[in-house]
């Protein structure tokens, strides 16, 4: 699976005096099994850049290929792309609408013709990928807590089989035991089913934790795109696009202004402890 996007650009309301450049000459490529983060300010693109890579919308201008194939010739199936390509948008419990939950995580696959039979292990196989087992099928997802509505609305695309799966803010709005719980799943299927996994996100400490390739957007254009320890040693041009390095980073810094030999690439807080233990060692002896 390789999805690879060529001078992408898409603008919103292109006939009026105010048309919006939502994407501005993207190109970048998504191989199999990376774990990707999209970061950048409110407005600056992620959502728009997102909806291109299943089909949703259709860039302006530019070119996207979906295994080589061009997703805007005339016999390529959009259908399998939307089916390859899971996109769990913000705050997904809104959509979610059935009885019950196991009717729900149904609705997807129930539209893919595939039998009963089929239709209902993909439903359990994708509960169980989200950490809700039977006792949760017969609830009503409008009872469950935050965290698990959206493991819900989730679990709902998984059972399409995706290969790629995207989640746009899939943390905004929960608590830290909510957050976690999100994160450490979407980690636990990128590890265990070798799914891509791209998230878009606020929290660059969540990047750093879980992701391997940090893409960061700025006014539709992406002004980054490298393993996100790179990326932070960026972080004054990254604070003059509103964002920041990990807080860790930042202590690191500050560590070394004062003649600590500190190695500044920290970018968790456990990486923090190691350091920071490593030179109180040194000092020690
Ligand atoms: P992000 O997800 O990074 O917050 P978006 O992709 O949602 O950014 O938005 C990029 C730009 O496109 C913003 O200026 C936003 O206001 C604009 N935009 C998004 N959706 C629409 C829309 N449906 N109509 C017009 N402008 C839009
Ligand atoms: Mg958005």
């Amino acid at each position: 699976m390789s999805i690879k996007l060529e001078h992408v650009n898409y603008i919103y309301e292109p006939d009026t005096a105010f048309p919006v450049h939502a994407t501005d000459d993207v190109s970048l490529e998504i191989h199999d099994g990376e774990f990707i983060a999209l970061i950048g300010h409110t407005g600056s693109g992620k959502s728009t850049l997102i909806q291109h890579l299943n089909g949703l919308i259709h860039p302006t201008s530019g070119t996207i290929y979906y295994n080589g194939k061009n997703i805007a010739d005339e016999d390529f199936s959009m259908k399998e792309l939307r089916s390859k390509v899971g996109l769990v948008f913000q705050y997904p419990e809104h959509q979610l609408f059935e009885m019950d939950v196991f009717t729900d995580v149904c609705f997807g696959p129930k539209n893919l013709g595939l039998s009963e039979e089929e239709i209902e292990q993909r439903a359990k196989d994708a509960l169980e990928m989200v950490g809700l087992d039977e006792s949760y099928y017969k609830q009503s997802p409008f009872e469950l807590s935050g965290g698990q509505k959206r493991r819900v609305a989730i679990a709902g695309v998984l059972a399409m089989k995706p290969e790629v799966l995207i989640l746009d803010e899939p943390t905004a709005g929960l608590d830290p035991k909510g957050r976690d719980e999100i994160l450490d799943q979407v980690a636990w299927l990128h590890k265990n089913s070798h799914m891509t996994i791209i998230l878009v996100s606020h929290s660059m400490e969540d990047v750093a934790r879980y992701a391997q390739r940090l893409i960061v957007m700025n006014k539709g254009k992406v002004m980054f795109d490298a393993a996100p320890v790179e990326v932070f040693r960026h972080y004054k041009e990254l604070e003059t696009m509103g964002l920041a390095a990990p807080q860790v980073t930042y202590i690191a810094h500050a560590l070394k202004e004062r003649g600590f030999d500190i190695n500044t690439d920290v970018t968790t807080v456990e990486e923090a402890k190691q350091e920071i233990l490593r030179l109180w060692r040194q000092q020690k002896c």
